[in-house]
């Protein structure tokens, strides 16, 4: 799902509170939260603040890509091109590097061979729908003021089912195949198209290979839950303005450590 889908809309007060006019909740906004409140203010406030590692900018170019060979009939060598291009463009731009581009972690030209020649072949070509997005009403605030969507990106939709494209090396083992994201895509196709999806699969772009995803009801009901029990939480944090750090091993990854922690060291007067 795409993080750009993840903003709150909202505005400051005279006294300096946040007011929600709306909040839109995604899969990867519930992560954040749920590891980091901080995590997830800054992804919604000062989402230009954010320094994507180099596996994250590497899929969001393999996606656009994607999307680009589905849409616009792109060959695998103009992908590559364009790729590299982008890459470059990325890095030369980026915060975190010093002025030293390193080359991508992983190749462009065989995550695009796997998808043309081991996965299209086995795609329904009627009906698909690439990189769709959905907004799902989820409920009121309790005072009734603020609606609260469910909101995302999913790969692919086709006669067949829902697709999510992964581009790690590594296969995926049994937790990686039963992801909180999957149930996510589930419900929104449910509530969405008012049935379920043919089926869903995990592809995986190194291998070329398509994994099929296990629904399960009861897992899926233990989603909703979820679902609604962090929305009803985020929406208490907006309106307590209390968005708590959570420091731990999840700051190695997170795109928001250069400004949480320069904030950090302000607030305790060490600047
Ligand atoms: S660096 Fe750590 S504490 Fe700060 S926002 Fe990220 S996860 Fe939270």
């Amino acid at each position: 799902m795409a993080d750009s889908d993840d903003n709150t809309d909202w505005t400051i007060m005279a006294e300096n509170k946040l007011m929600v006019d709306e909040v839109r909740l995604s899969f990867s906004s519930m992560k954040d939260f749920g590891e980091c409140a901080k995590r997830y203010y800054y992804r919604v406030t000062a989402a230009e603040s954010a320094v994507p590692n180099v596996h994250m900018v590497f899929g969001s170019i393999v996606h656009d890509s994607i999307e680009k060979y589905e849409k616009n009939d792109k060959e695998l060598g103009e992908l590559v091109g364009w790729s590299l291009h982008e890459w470059d463009r990325k890095m030369a731009s980026s915060q975190f590097l010093g002025g030293k581009a390193p080359r991508p972690p992983k190749s462009f030209k065989r995550m695009y061979d796997n998808y043309i020649n081991e996965i299209s072949p086995k795609l329904s070509k009627e009906d698909a729908r690439i990189e769709h997005f959905f907004k799902l009403f989820l409920s009121y605030s309790p005072d009734g003021e603020v609606p609260i969507y469910f909101v995302g990106k999913i790969d692919r939709i086709d006669p067949n089912g829902i697709y999510d494209w992964k581009t790690s090396e590594r296969l995926p083992d049994l937790y990686e195949l039963a992801s909180n994201q999957f149930f996510a895509y589930w419900w929104a196709y449910r509530e969405e198209f008012g049935a379920d999806p043919e089926g869903m699969y995990y592809g995986h772009l190194g291998s070329g290979n398509l994994y099929n995803i296990d629904m399960s009801t009861v897992l899926l009901e233990n989603f909703e839950a979820l679902l609604h029990k962090m929305s009803s939480e985020i929406y208490n944090a907006w309106e307590q303005d209390e968005f708590p750090r959570i420091i731990g091993y999840q700051c190695k990854q997170c795109p928001f450590s250069g400004i949480c922690f320069r904030e950090l060291r302000e607030e305790q007067g060490h600047v």
